[in-house]
């Protein structure tokens, strides 16, 4: 492990972001990703949706010695608050926030990432997995966060008014499901957590 980020701080981000709404990984989400990254050889992660960097400051405990975080923010209040936070915590300059729209963002990337988390735009889920899966190493991980959406993906339950999500997620679901090259888990930890390698 690369180092270890102070904990009393990090808490205090996430106490921060619970009260502003922000919605941050939730618990059991990270424990079962901290359970993968402590498994895998993690030197470069890709992040779409930093918020205010809760989730990146948890993974960077994760990188090895030298490793860098990559994450999209278009946001840019929570650009800002994420600085702020990174500034506080992260002394050695792992976490590199991309300011932009991930739609936009990721296109231009050319790197290989170990891990890539998911946690932007529901509807825009198809287009992310399309791009994490050319940015991902041979040996690399995908995470999706919110990929069950309180439940809605998988009930029959149709008429939400968050139905364009809703369908966005179930395509991500099935682009994944169905390729024969990946294997894919869907973990009904947190909001839904999909888990996705190269067979
Ligand atoms: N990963 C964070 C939470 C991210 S919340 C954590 O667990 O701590 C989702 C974030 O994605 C929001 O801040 C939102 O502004 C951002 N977002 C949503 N769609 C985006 C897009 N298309 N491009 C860039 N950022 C996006
Ligand atoms: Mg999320």
């Amino acid at each position: 492990m690369n180092k270890i980020v102070n904990s009393k701080k990090l808490e205090k981000i996430k106490r921060k972001a619970i009260e502003n709404s922000v919605p941050i990984i939730m618990d059991d989400t990270l424990e079962v990703m901290e359970g993968y990254m402590k498994d895998i050889k993690v030197d470069k992660i890709l992040e779409i949706g930093t918020a205010v960097g809760y989730s990146a400051l948890c993974f960077s405990q994760f990188l090895n010695y030298n490793g860098k975080i990559d994450t999209i923010e278009r946001d840019e209040e929570r650009i800002k608050e994420a600085k702020e936070n990174i500034k506080i915590l992260d002394e050695t300059y792992t976490i590199n926030i991309l300011e932009g729209d991930a739609t936009q963002i990721l296109p231009k990337l050319n790197d290989k990432y170990d891990m890539i988390f998911i946690d932007a735009a529901k509807g825009k889920y198809p287009f992310f997995l399309e791009q994490s899966l050319r940015l991902l190493s041979d040996k690399g991980i995908i995470f999706a966060d919110n990929i069950l959406f309180k439940g809605y993906v998988l009930s029959d339950y149709n008429k939400h008014k968050q139905r364009t999500a809703v369908n966005h997620l179930r395509e991500f679901i099935k682009l994944s499901t169905e390729n024969p090259e990946l294997e894919t888990k869907i973990l009904e930890v947190g909001d839904g957590l999909a888990i996705i390698k190269r067979k």
